[in-house]
């Protein structure tokens, strides 16, 4: 039987680090990792030698930015046609990031792309590094075409995947926000992929001009609006705590911002679990008629990776809504989509 050829790309975090002298930090090549790999499961493949565009040990996830997301998406387009998989070797602080912006780069992509990392170096006692290569080497073995996280034996659609556990304690870094996560037994075993057959269009342009604001009890509307003066942003995602909208006097500041600027503002809720629909109270009413978008059942890592590469498109305002509430890959649950625009065209005829 044909093996399946895989091209791993090494970008670094804990699964590469070891302690030094000024604390953990990436120490080990992808080479160094799939030698501790079970030699007939690394075996049964054609694991390629690894990309690492960021240095052979890879860099901490935390100095990542958008053009070394970019990177790593076109490595994936450039050997696309030489392997039959791909897997990511991450950090876990933006592992959700870049899996949700390789998704969106990635639309339609026919072979499976699986992002890994560890909580635990090599080193700690209850490494979950081998582990979680492991899962992900499997999971690359699959039908399923996508863009997927594997961490702590599960599987999860890359653009519903958050971090929610910084590792002290447990190994559980990753969620799905729609609570799906997938055993790996069950992946390897039945279909999930929702784009199989669908068309590719690979496009790795992203826009810088995106960022996200904590809004709290503090936060002092002269400061935002000064903020928002010196940036050179097109669109500011805003951390809300519900799906209220927020206190009027920062709305204001942030919808005539965006009005000067023809830019946008997005509310997405602290919480991960749940839809941010602003159509549901009055104050976020308020919002939405002030012209804010709200983010429903996207992930903040999903509602950041999107608004960059729609921003990068350059397309009408008006577009630029119709496309922010379209689902490109599975970002999105649909009827809920549906719902809120029934609800929101309602307070906006009657603003
Ligand atoms: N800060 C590092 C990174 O994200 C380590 C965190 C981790 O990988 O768990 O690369």
């Amino acid at each position: 039987m044909k093996k399946i050829r895989i091209l791993p790309i090494h970008v670094g975090g804990t699964i590469a680090s070891a302690a030094s002298e000024t604390g953990f930090r990436p120490k080990l090549s992808f080479a160094d990792l799939l030698s501790r790999v079970d030699k007939k499961l690394a075996g049964d493949r054609l694991v390629a030698q690894a990309q690492a565009p960021f240095g052979e040990l890879g860099i901490d996830s935390a100095c990542l930015q958008i053009p070394h997301i970019q990177k790593i998406a076109r490595a994936i387009c450039e050997s696309y046609d030489h392997y039959d998989a791909f897997i990511v070797t991450h950090g876990t602080d933006t592992l959700a990031y870049t899996a949700s912006m390789l998704s969106f780069m990635l639309k339609g992509i026919q072979k499976p792309v699986v992002v890994t990392g560890a909580q635990r170096t090599l080193e700690d006692k209850d490494s979950d590094v081998i582990e979680n290569l492991e899962t992900a080497l499997l999971a690359a073995s699959t039908n399923n075409c996508g863009v997927w996280v594997a961490f702590n034996g599960k599987i999860i659609r890359a653009v519903r995947a958050t971090k929610m556990d910084i590792g002290v304690d447990g190994l559980d870094a990753f969620v799905s926000n729609l609570r799906d996560e997938i055993q790996l037994s069950e992946f390897l075993l039945n279909d999930y992929a929702i784009n199989k057959g669908h068309l590719e269009a690979f496009n790795t342009e992203a826009s810088t001009a995106v960022d996200i604001f904590c809004l709290t009890h503090t936060t002092n509307p002269l400061w935002l609006s000064n903020y928002l003066q010196n940036s050179d942003l097109k669109a500011l995602i805003v951390l809300i705590y519900g799906m209220s909208g927020h206190r009027e006097d920062l709305i204001e500041v942030l919808s005539r911002w965006a009005n000067d600027n023809e830019a946008f503002i997005i509310a997405k809720s602290h919480s991960v679990y749940g839809s941010t629909d602003l159509s549901k109270y009055e104050l976020g009413v308020k919002a939405l008629r002030m012209g804010i978008l709200s983010s429903l059942d996207m992930t903040l890592e999903s509602v950041y990776a999107k608004t960059s590469l729609l921003l990068a498109r350059k397309i009408e305002h008006q577009e630029f809504t119709r496309q922010f509430y379209s689902n490109i890959c599975g970002e999105l649950d649909e009827p809920d989509v549906q719902k809120f625009a029934q609800k929101s065209n309602f307070w906006l005829s009657t603003a």
